[in-house]
């Protein structure tokens, strides 16, 4: 039985009626889902997974890592894995929670074919209370693209920058949408996340990102526009709006802020961090 059969046969056995609301596409395809366990490199290290679905990930990790936690929401996928996928299997903790809602257990690696509803909080998550070295991540093509992009392109945004702080980001591979099953709409792609000390300085991470989100809801205008109004909604920051007369931030304030690279956002909050009030 290759992995398409066997979860067609696990979601009639079980009565599964996948929910699109919590991302329930399962990969269907064993050839990619052994490449995509080869990418993350998890041989004898400590592995976590989140969103472990019907464990087509799972089981091939807990045959290469040295322990695996596969974290699943869905009780009834969490009851599946246990009966019938990681019977065979003593080196993976099976938690059945909501990964947003739980302290991560620190790691080595982090796989996941990831919720697409909660992508986003996900990603901030990972980054910023999380402890691993190295994440491989199946993401919505889209999503992938905007996460690995360079300035000025369709795709560079704030999720581009956020993450830049704390990662350095590769697309791997596209894999298409009849991967996986129930077919989704789009089109997948696997990134790898390697956490890493970012190549300029970020004095205060919390001001950074509220300064990336906020410059980011004017992506097309210069940054001599865009700065005023952003500092005016930096929460729960006040800044002293002398900061937008600073002379380290001249060079910048004809560019958009869609052309501004990672290291100029880092250079423009620190400037900023100068100027908050109290
Ligand atoms: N890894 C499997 C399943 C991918 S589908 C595969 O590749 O086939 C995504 C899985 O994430 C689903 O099983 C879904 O129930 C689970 N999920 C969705 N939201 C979650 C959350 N907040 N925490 C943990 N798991 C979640």
């Amino acid at each position: 039985m290759n992995l398409r059969e066997r979860t067609l046969m696990l979601i009639r056995k079980y009565s599964i009626m996948p929910k699109r609301e919590m991302g329930q596409s399962f990969l269907v395809n064993e050839r990619i889902a052994k490449r995509i366990v080869e990418l993350s490199e998890a041989d004898g290290l400590v592995v976590l997974e989140i969103g472990a679905g019907l464990g087509a990930l799972t089981e091939i990790l807990a045959s290469k890592a040295r322990l695996v936690y596969a974290i699943e929401v869905d009780p009834l996928l969490v009851k599946v894995l246990r009966e019938e996928i990681l019977r065979d299997y003593d080196n993976v903790v099976l938690i059945e929670a909501d990964f947003l809602e739980m302290t991560p257990p620190p790691v080595d690696v982090v796989v996941s074919n990831v919720p697409y509803s909660i992508a986003t909080p996900l990603l901030f998550k990972l980054a910023r209370e999380c402890s691993f070295a190295k994440a491989i991540l199946t993401l919505q093509k889209e999503l992938a693209l905007r996460i690995t992009s360079k300035p000025g392109s369709r795709n560079y945004g704030r999720l581009t920058v956020s993450l830049d702080a704390f990662f350095s980001s590769h697309l791997l591979m596209i894999v298409r949408r009849e991967h996986f099953y129930p077919q989704p709409e789009v089109d997948s792609a696997v990134i790898k996340l390697e956490r890493r000390k970012p190549p300029y300085e970020v004095k205060d991470l919390n001001l950074h990102l509220e300064v990336v989100r906020s410059l980011f809801t004017q992506r097309n205008k210069v940054l001599r526009k865009a700065l005023r109004m952003a500092i005016a909604k930096l929460l729960p920051f006040q800044i002293n709006d002398k900061v937008c007369g600073d002379e380290r931030l001249e060079k910048y304030m004809n560019l958009r802020v869609k052309d501004l690279s990672p290291s100029d956002f880092a250079h423009i909050a620190n400037v900023v961090k100068e100027y908050v009030v109290g």
